[in-house]
């Protein structure tokens, strides 16, 4: 039977129906950096949770200050954190610290830089109008309102404000397990010498990198050879113990394709994606666990994460973009493309510049070029020439 073909939005489609939405949990606030929250948070107090001094210095009303200078008595010293204050009396200053509750009846704080610090009695060396240094009870948030609504993406500044609302936990789709699992026989442990013939394996640290990134939780297999039984030994293992098994290399037209050996007729259907690099794929079910099967090239894999795997995630995780932001450059150079295949090429595109510099050639081994680019040109399936200076799309990495 032929191989089925895909374009790029198609396939992205198929890997994306192998994982559906993630349960959501209520994770505590430490393990939520990342993830996506599931449902409004409503602020259980208002921030601030009462009038309080916004400096270190004395709280008066101001019309005791207005014929500056002027000594008042210091009736009371206020530290943060004092959960009870004395009213202040007319013609009286409280010493106060910044975040100490304000006390009845001041009306403003002087800060310490406009006064001679006493401690006994202090002298106003200028007046402040009313109000001055003041953080007033729901000023940022009001008790009972939404601050972060359900599909909002928690990063270090909404960690923080579910904090000081008072909310411990917060629900969100649990993070995605991950297999990964890197096939070949050539393939050696980095840190361990190379025979010739061999070459370090490179494709699992950057899968379960790009898998982390997204918030997943990767674990990466030792790599098998290509060796069919033992390959399927690996996956019936660990069916039921993870959310997909990525794998890389072995799907090709080659001999000893190890991955489509072993998984044709098991559940996964290798198929052909009209891009490049990337072409040859493999997805599906095997005893229930999503299989998705990448080429071994490292940036055919790499750019396979990016296209297929990276977007399904995140629609599982609830991120409602889950595309890459785009921009359109000039091409600083020529490119030719294969037709009837999207081609991406690794390229350098810094903002605010009109151009993009294609980096490396096409080839799929070059994982040098792809290191050293923070985006990739985009030549869509019916162009074949790019001349220099032709306006391209450019798919932002970083
Ligand atoms: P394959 O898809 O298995 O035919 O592999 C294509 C090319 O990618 C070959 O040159 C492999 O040696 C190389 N390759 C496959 N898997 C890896 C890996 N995990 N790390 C680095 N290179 C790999
Ligand atoms: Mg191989």
């Amino acid at each position: 039977m032929a191989k089925r073909t895909y374009s790029v939005r198609e396939y992205q489609a198929e890997v994306a129906a192998l994982l559906p939405a993630l349960p959501v949990a209520v994770t505590p606030l430490a393990g939520c950096r990342g993830l996506v929250l599931a449902e409004d948070l409503v602020a259980a107090v208002s921030l601030p949770p009462f009038d309080n001094s916004a400096m270190d210095g004395y709280a008066v009303r101001a019309a005791d200050v207005a014929g500056a200078p002027v000594a008042l008595p210091v009736a009371d010293d206020i530290p943060a954190g004092r959960t009870a204050v004395r009213p202040l009396e007319p013609g009286t200053a409280h010493r106060i610290m910044t975040g100490a509750p304000l006390p009845p009846g001041a009306d403003a704080v002087v800060q310490v830089e406009l006064t001679d610090g006493g401690t006994e009695v202090v002298t106003v060396n200028s007046a402040v109008p009313v109000g001055r240094h003041l953080r007033m009870v729901g000023e940022d948030v009001v008790a009972g309102t939404v601050v972060l609504s359900a599909g909002t993406v928690l990063g270090p500044p909404q960690l923080g404000l579910a904090a000081a609302v008072g909310a411990a936990a917060l629900p969100v789709r649990r993070r995605p397990r991950v297999l990964v699992l890197s096939t070949g026989s050539e393939l050696v442990e980095p840190g361990r010498e190379l025979e010739f013939g061999q070459i370090h394996e490179s494709n699992s640290v950057l899968i379960a990198a790009g898998v982390e990134e997204v918030g997943g939780v990767a674990e990466v297999l030792r790599f098998v050879p290509d060796d069919v039984e033992e390959f399927r030994s690996v996956v019936a293992a660990r069916a039921g113990t993870a959310d997909v098994l990525v794998t890389s290399g072995g799907v090709s037209a080659g001999a000893y394709e190890v991955v489509k050996d072993a998984l044709t007729g098991r559940g996964v259907e290798f198929v052909r994606v009209l891009v490049q690099p990337g072409g040859p794929q493999g997805s599906g079910l095997v005893d229930g666990l999503p299989v998705v099967a990448f080429p071994g090239n490292p940036v055919s894999a790499a750019l396979s994460f990016e296209l297929f795997l990276r977007p399904a995630l995140l629609g599982a995780l609830g991120h409602r973009s889950v595309d890459r932001p785009r921009a359109r450059a000039r091409a600083a150079a020529a490119m030719t493309s294969p037709a009837g295949r999207v081609q991406y090429r690794r390229g350098r595109h810094d903002s605010g510049s009109v151009e993009v510099v294609p980096v490396g050639g096409p080839g799929s081994h070059l994982l040098a070029s792809f290191a050293a680019s923070n985006c990739l040109i985009e030549i869509p399936e019916d162009v074949t020439e790019v001349p220099e200076g032709a306006e391209v799309d450019v798919v932002l990495l970083d």
